[in-house]
C-alpha cells in the first residue's frame, strides 16, 4: 500500500465513528449466540471499514521555527534507532488535526466544501477580532505508538476547542459523518508507527528514551492563520502537503475585496474624474458657440486631440 501513487499509509486507524443505527442496535441487543456475535463483528468490521475517515481538517504549520526543531527531534530519534525514519511525518505536512471525517463521494465532497465556507463567520465570531496564538512545547505519546508535540493549555487553545466544536456541529448538521468519539486533543504528530505497515510489524513501541532530550523543547509558536479540508488518500502536493478540496483564511482580506479605505479612495477618483470631464466639456461647448459668434472655424475634437498629438510628436499609434 505504501508504494501506491494515491495512498497514503497514514490513513486513521484508530479512529472510531459510530453510526447512528449502530448505537441502537448495541442498546436494543441483549441476548446473543456465538454465531450472531460472529456476524456482528463481521458486520461491525465491515461498517468501521466503509466509514473510515479519508478527510479531516487542518490547521497547516507555516512557522520555519516549529519546522525546524521538529525536524531536530526527528534527526535526534533516526540517529539513535534508524528503524523509525519511516515513521517520521514529513516536514511539509506538519499540521494540527482540527476533526476527520467520511466523504464517500463528490456529492459529499461539495457540501463539506460548503461546510467548510460556512463555517468562517461563524469562525469570525468566535474569534471576535482576536488572534489564535498557539504555543507548541513538549512531547507526549499516544499509547506509545504516536509522537507529538504539546500545545501549551492557555484560553488560545480553549478558543482552538471551542472552533472544531463549532465547526463539527456546522459538518454534522448537513449531513456529514464528522468526528470521532473521543474528546479533541490538539497536537502536532512528528512521528507515528502507522506511516509504515513493515515497521509496526517490527516495532511495537516508541521508546520516550528516543526524544527525552526535547520532552520540554519550546518548538515555537503558530498563529491561526487558515485551516484546509484534505484528503488522507489523494496525491500529496509536491511541497509534501496534503491535497486540500479547499480552505478558509482569517485576518486577511481576499484579494478581490477592497478595504474601506480603498473603496473610499476610489469613489473619490470617480467622483473627480465625473466632475473635470464636465468641466471641461461645458468649456469646450462655450468656446465654440464663442467662436460661431465671432466667425472663427469651429474646431472638433478629433482636430483639437490631432494638433496635440502632432506637437507631442507622439508617434506610439
Ligand atoms: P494526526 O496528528 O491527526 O495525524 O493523528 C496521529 C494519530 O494519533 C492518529 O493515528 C490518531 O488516530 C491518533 N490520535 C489522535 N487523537 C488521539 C487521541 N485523542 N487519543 C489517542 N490517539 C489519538
Amino acid at each position: 500500500m505504501a508504494e501506491m501513487p494515491f495512498v497514503d499509509t497514514d490513513i486513521e486507524d484508530k479512529f472510531i465513528m459510530h453510526t447512528t443505527s449502530e448505537i441502537t442496535i448495541k442498546k436494543k441487543r441483549k441476548r446473543t449466540t456465538g454465531k450472531e456475535i460472529e456476524e456482528d463483528s463481521e458486520r461491525k468490521k465491515k461498517k468501521k471499514k466503509q466509514y473510515q475517515p479519508n478527510y479531516f481538517i487542518s490547521l497547516p504549520i507555516t512557522n520555519p521555527e516549529i519546522t525546524r526543531s521538529i525536524q531536530a527531534v526527528q534527526d535526534a530519534v533516526i540517529q539513535k534507532d534508524q528503524r523509525f525514519s519511516k515513521a517520521m511525518v514529513h516536514s511539509g505536512s506538519l499540521h494540527v488535526t482540527m476533526f476527520v471525517m467520511h466523504l464517500s463521494n463528490k456529492e459529499e465532497i461539495s457540501i463539506a466544501v460548503g461546510a467548510l465556507s460556512d463555517s468562517k463567520d461563524f469562525v469570525e465570531d468566535l474569534l471576535k477580532g482576536k488572534t489564535v496564538d498557539l504555543s507548541f512545547q513538549g512531547i507526549d505519546h499516544f499509547k506509545n505508538e504516536v509522537g507529538f508535540v504539546k500545545l501549551a493549555e492557555n484560553d488560545h487553545t480553549a478558543i482552538l476547542r471551542e472552533i472544531a466544536e463549532t465547526m463539527k456541529k456546522i459538518f454534522q448538521e448537513k449531513g456529514i459523518l464528522a468526528g470521532e468519539e473521543r474528546a479533541f486533543k490538539p497536537h502536532l504528530t512528528f512521528m507515528k508507527l502507522s506511516k509504515s505497515t513493515p515497521l509496526r510489524k517490527q516495532v511495537k513501541k516508541i521508546d520516550p528514551s528516543l526524544y527525552e532530550d526535547f520532552k520540554s523543547h519550546y518548538f515555537g509558536n503558530e498563529i491561526l492563520h487558515r485551516l484546509d479540508l484534505c484528503s488522507m488518500l489523494k496525491k500529496k502536493q509536491p511541497n509534501g502537503y496534503y491535497y486540500c478540496e479547499s480552505s478558509i483564511v482569517f485576518g486577511e482580506k481576499h484579494a478581490a475585496e477592497p478595504d474601506d479605505a480603498e473603496l473610499v479612495s476610489l469613489s473619490k477618483r470617480l467622483v473627480e474624474n465625473a466632475v473635470l470631464k464636465a468641466v471641461q466639456q461645458y468649456l469646450e461647448e462655450t468656446q465654440n458657440k464663442t467662436r460661431q459668434t465671432d466667425g472663427s472655424p469651429v474646431k472638433t475634437e478629433e482636430a483639437a486631440s490631432g494638433s496635440k498629438n502632432e506637437s507631442d510628436n507622439d508617434n506610439s499609434k
